[in-house]
């Protein structure tokens, strides 16, 4: 999917030493957060970077773009905007792979694009934003490998290959390699704990410690993805409890694929798991995407009623980003809906972003659904979200993903200040 992700958590952390010296990644773009992410991207693989807040800046610099550097270029800017630089850019005769992106909608990305290879542009790529920064950080790995490609080679072994084999995913599953890590989400009105996310990650043995977009939309297109979840419902599940007694009880919510929604069985094997482990329905909430729902929608919709009969909450995840959301959440059976990091994360200085949020947590309100905002990244947001009336928060502002200890640690120190 297509979000901005933590930083340069996704990044394998070391590039040969040859790579280091070959090209140079300009970033013309008048948003410094834009610019700054991409920045850690860019330097995270190892390579140099140079950023830009104007196009003028960049032509300035002009003299010292080297034929093998990569310029990475937003479309939308004051003054000479990203196409009237793409025409000065022509005239120079410019070699340089160029990546555009975008904020407006895909047609004028589209356009933009046909428009530059035609006038013999080199576009690599027209990624619109909210970007994401693990196909970013892939598109400038492919760009410093097809640069170096000698150096390339010799790779180290410690990089972390860019797709895993069936064979060793399901390994990593059955040795117990998945964890997981949570992150807390607090009733915005009184601060409280009231559950947590949990997400899984991979402790490699040799690559250490991969994210899960790294390898679950892999798992999914091989079809093997069951019998994680299974193993994430069943380790969450199991973890609640724990904490319910150590604590005091709170929710927990696991992510499920698409894939899972056309697996029938799963509200059976579910209604076992929470009688074994002796669990209130009402404590377990699973997200799905919206756009996994739009992909699976017929046979998923069985599988949702069933799973909301027996007394699962169901969220909508990344709400805002599919293109049929409406009629998504009027035809399953939602109990909760998760506004979009690319919105919550933008609303400040994004009046269409607050638009946005606004509207998601009226609509929910409407349909009697909780609403959680996810990407709250500093108190103003937190502020903000309040206003508007929204129910739970979730977000680095709040508490990042932990592992159990930490949010141990987490919750302790929580009820402290909160009494
Ligand atoms: P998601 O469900 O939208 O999960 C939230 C993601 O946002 C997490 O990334 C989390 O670390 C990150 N995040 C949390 N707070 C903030 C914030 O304030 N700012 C920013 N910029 N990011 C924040 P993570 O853990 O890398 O997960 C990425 C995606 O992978 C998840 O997105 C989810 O779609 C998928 N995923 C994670 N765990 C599982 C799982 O167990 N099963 C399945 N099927 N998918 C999973
Ligand atoms: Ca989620
Ligand atoms: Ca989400």
């Amino acid at each position: 999917m297509y979000r901005v992700l933590s930083k340069t958590k996704h990044l394998s952390p070391e590039i040969p030493e040859g790579l280091v010296d070959m090209s140079v990644i300009h970033i013309i773009d008048d948003e410094p957060d834009i610019g700054g992410l991409i920045r850690e991207v860019v330097e995270g693989i190892g390579l140099k970077c140079q950023t830009y807040s104007s196009a003028a800046d960049f032509l300035d610099a002009w003299g010292r773009v080297a034929e093998h550097d990569l310029i990475i270029l937003d479309l939308m800017m004051p003054k000479m905007d990203g196409i009237e630089l793409m025409r000065k850019l022509v005239e120079r005769g410019c070699p340089q792979g160029i990546i555009l992106i975008s904020g407006s909608d895909q047609s004028i990305l589209h356009s933009a694009e046909v428009l530059a290879l035609a006038q013999g542009l080199r576009i690599l790529k027209a990624v619109a934003k909210p970007i994401h920064l693990s196909e970013f950080s892939s598109l400038i790995l492919r760009h410093a490998e097809h640069m170096g490609e000698h150096a390339a080679k010799r790779r180290s072994a410690t990089d972390i290959p860019a797709e895993f084999d069936a064979e060793e995913l399901e390994q990593g599953v059955s040795m117990g390699q998945m964890v997981l890590h949570y992150q807390p989400q607090v009733q915005i009105s009184t601060g409280r704990l009231v559950g947590v996310e949990a997400l899984v990650r991979w402790q490699h043995p040799r690559f250490g410690l991969i994210f899960p977009d790294r390898f679950i939309p892999q798992m999914e297109q091989l079809g093997i993805i069951e019998n994680l979840t299974r193993e994430i419902i069943s380790t969450a599940v199991e973890r609640q409890r724990v904490w319910a007694r150590e604590f005091f009880p709170f929710g927990m919510s696991v992510n499920i694929s698409a894939r899972d929604t056309s697996s029938l069985g799963l509200p059976d094997q579910l209604a076992v798991l929470l009688t074994t482990h002796q669990l209130d329905p009402e404590q377990l909430t699973l997200e799905i995407t919206e756009t996994a729902l739009i992909r699976e929608q017929v046979r998923s919709l069985d599988m949702l009623t069933r799973l909301r009969l027996k007394g699962v909450k169901l969220s909508i995840d990344d709400f805002g980003t599919g293109f049929s959301s409406f009629l998504q959440i009027y035809r399953a059976p939602f109990s909760e809906l998760k506004v979009d990091r690319a919105f919550v994360s933008r609303m400040q200085n994004d009046t269409e972003a607050m638009t946005i949020v606004e509207i998601c947590i009226q609509l929910a309100r409407k349909l009697k659904m909780r609403t959680v905002a996810e990407g709250v990244e500093d108190e103003v947001a937190l502020q903000v979200l309040a206003e508007l009336g929204c129910d739970l928060a979730q977000g680095y502002h709040i508490g990042r993903p932990m592992p159990e200890q930490g949010l141990r640690e987490w919750i302790r120190a929580q009820m402290l200040s909160t009494g």
